[in-house]
Parts: structure tokens; sequence; C-alpha cells
């Protein structure tokens, strides 16, 4: 038996829509598919627009340019995130200045960020100036790990005091809900990325969306994915790029979405099962909960609390030779070999923690039977090894 972590489950409309894609000779960035999609994205996040581009990495880096970021400036990013958040800022020409995570939600330590910009940074007439590489401090990119929700109100707040753009880098997160039970797109930001790559809650094959309460603001970033073209002919206004998501991408994720509730319970139905398994062992934890706003569980797992970190590699073997796909979480942004030597808070916290996260089988259609393999072998391992 081999069971993956997380694969896309494409038994709705996904292939109708494909073959209405190529019978109407619709395949290319245009067509009726990429409308619903970007529709259907921003009725999910309670927005009245999304512009969907070719992936997340992409979303990323054009709700930057769209803010005006780029050389000489400087974005706060965490560290427990995938490259690609880092990536994007430096596909700007900006700098990523890194932060650790709170160990209790794994989210950026905004206490932390707070104290290295008063403490590293000065103002000036145009902003706030780090002073060790002279570029302006321009955004703050919170990222919502596996899904999980964050608190938009502390973050816009440390935003507003030091004059920051907030980017949210809500890749796995479509669905999740802020405070009040109130849809993403609320949340006091000036814009929220996803992604649809394959591991993703739903997939398009690749995408991504920008969403954002500024229409203004989401056309000029979709002006900007859009070749910058303005009227029917070929004139463009400015250097922009071809970032389209195409129309039978768009299928995809417009079969996927339509069953978007179905996933998403399914998924939480899972994270409950190795939430109770964790509650079995002294030295296991269920991921984290928010502390406002409802996560969604794109990723669910445990993490070991034990003084025996060696048990980790040991676990993670005990369960790939019982046929279970376990890998190593992200490696943080501050260890990896194009950003060391970025400016960075000291990181107590993803030092040590990314070595402890196991995150678990979770596909959609993972059946009961594959979750109790799951269950029963990490339970042999941590058995011998409770402490
Ligand atoms: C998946 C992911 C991305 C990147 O999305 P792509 O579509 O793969 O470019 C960015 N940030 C986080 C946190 C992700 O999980």
């Amino acid at each position: 038996m081999k069971i993956p972590l997380a694969v896309p489950n494409l038994s709705g409309n996904e292939a109708a829509y494909l073959q209405d894609c190529i019978d109407s000779t619709f395949v290319s960035s245009v067509g009726a598919y990429v409308d619903k999609f970007e529709r259907a994205i921003a009725d999910v996040s309670g927005t009245e627009d999304a512009v969907v581009v070719s992936s997340g990495t992409v979303a990323l880096q054009m709700a930057l340019q769209g803010l005006g970021i780029g050389e000489d400036d400087l974005v706060i990013i965490p560290t427990l995130t995938f490259i690609a958040t880092a990536n994007a800022v430096r596909h700007t020409g900006a700098q990523v200045w890194i932060a650790d995570v709170e160990p209790s939600t794994w989210t950026i330590d905004l206490e932390l960020v707070r104290e290295a910009i008063l403490k590293e940074t000065d103002w000036t007439e145009d902003g706030r100036r780090h002073r060790a590489t002279g570029r302006l401090l321009r955004a703050i990119m919170p990222v919502m790990v596996m899904g999980a929700s964050i608190d938009f109100e502390k973050v816009a707040g440390l935003a507003r005091e030091f004059g920051l753009k907030v980017v949210v880098d809500a890749a796995a997160a479509l669905g999740a809900r802020v405070a009040n039970d109130a849809p993403l797109g609320s949340a006091d930001a000036d814009a929220l990325c996803y992604s649809f790559n394959g591991n993703k809650i739903v997939t398009s094959g690749g995408g991504g969306a920008v969403v954002s309460r500024d229409l203004n603001y989401l056309d000029r970033v979709r002006h900007l994915t859009t070749t910058g073209r303005v009227g029917a002919n070929y004139d463009h206004d400015i250097v922009a790029y071809n970032h389209r998501m195409t129309n039978m991408q768009a299928a995809v994720g417009v079969a996927q979405l339509e069953r978007l509730d179905a996933f998403l319970s399914r998924k939480r139905e899972v994270h409950e099962v190795y939430a109770s398994m964790a509650e079995r062992f002294r030295c296991l934890e269920p991921f984290p909960v928010a502390s406002t706003g409802r996560s969604i569980r794109w990723l669910s797992g445990v993490y070991y609390t034990g003084a025996n970190l060696g048990l980790c590699d040991a676990f993670r073997s005990h369960m790939n030779e019982a046929g279970i796909d376990l890998r190593k979480f992200w490696k943080p942004i501050h260890l990896q070999l194009p950003y060391q030597g970025s400016p960075a808070t000291r990181m107590p916290v993803a030092d040590d923690l990314w070595l402890r996260i196991f995150p678990l089988p979770c596909s959609t259609h993972i059946t009961d039977e594959q979750i109790a393999a799951v269950v029963s072998s990490a339970e042999s391992f941590w058995k011998a090894n409770d402490a």
C-alpha cells in the first residue's frame, strides 16, 4: 500500500469542462471559464472581484507590484513558509526581511517584528528606512500556514503604525474565515493571494488568484498580468506580463470549486482523527488552532514536543517503510541557500519547530481504511517512544 500526502481529487466535472474548452476551441487565456472562475473565487472570498493568474507565486508578485513595491524596497515575511513567498518578493526587485514565528500559531511573530522595526529602521519622508540595507520598508506578508487563520486586526494595527502595505499569502487558505466568521476577503489587508497548484485545497492544475476589496487596485493587477493592453488593438501603456490563467486551467478550477464545501469538510474530518490520535500521546500535539477566525485544514498531522529530536527522523523512516508518504515540512527561508544573509530576526522557534512537524496523508478522497492504516502505523511507533 502507498498512501500519498495529498493528491488532487478530479472526479467531478473536470473532464467534461476540459472537453468543453476543446470543443469550443477556447483553450487559451480568454474564455468563459476564466470569467466564471474569477466570479466563483470572488464569491468564496466575499469580494466583488478576483484576478486569476498562472500560479500562486505570480499572484504574490503581481499583488506586490500592483502596490508599487519593487527595487530598493524591503518586505517582511515569516521564515516558516514555502519558498515561493520569498521568491515572489525577490522577483519584484525588493528584498526580504525574515521574521520568526509564534510557537502557538506558527504564524509571523508580530511582537518580534515590531521590536525589530523599532530597532533597525528610522522614519524618513518616504517611510521607515532600514538602516543596514538602506531600503524602504514597504510591506508585510503574513502567511496562513496550512490554511490557518490569523489575527488580521493585529497585522493591520502594525501596518498602520509603520505605514506598511499588507499582502496575505493565503495560498492554501481558500475558504478560511476571519473574526466573526466573515469571509477571508473582508480581512483588513491590501490583497490576499491564493494558489491552485495540484496539492492545494482546490486545483486548476496550476494557477493563482489575487483578491482585494479595492477594485481599482485589482484592475491595475489585471492590467499588469495581461500585457498592459489598452483597447482592442496592439496598444500597451506599461511593460507588463503575460501571467494569465488559461481557460483550460480555469475549467478545472471551476469544477473543483463546485465541491469546495465537501473538500473542506473531509479535510476537517481527517484533521479530527489525527488530532485525537495526538491526544493519546504525551509527546505529540495536533497542528495549531487559530486564535481568531476559522482555519481550513489544508494539511493535517501532528508535531513532536519531546526532547529527543532524533526520534523525528526515525518516525519518518518508520512511516515510509509502511508505505506512507511522510516528509519533512517546509525548511525555513532563512536556512535556504538563496536567502542566507538576508536581514532576519533571531529564530529560536522556527529553527527547532520545522524538524518536529509531521504532515500526514490528507487527500480529500483518502479512505477511512487508509486513515486507519496511517494512525495504526503512527501509534505503533509512538507507543514504543512516548517520552
Ligand atoms: C503553494 C504555496 C505558494 C505558491 O503557489 P504556487 O502556485 O505553487 O506558485 C506560496 N505560498 C505558500 C504558503 C504555498 O503553500
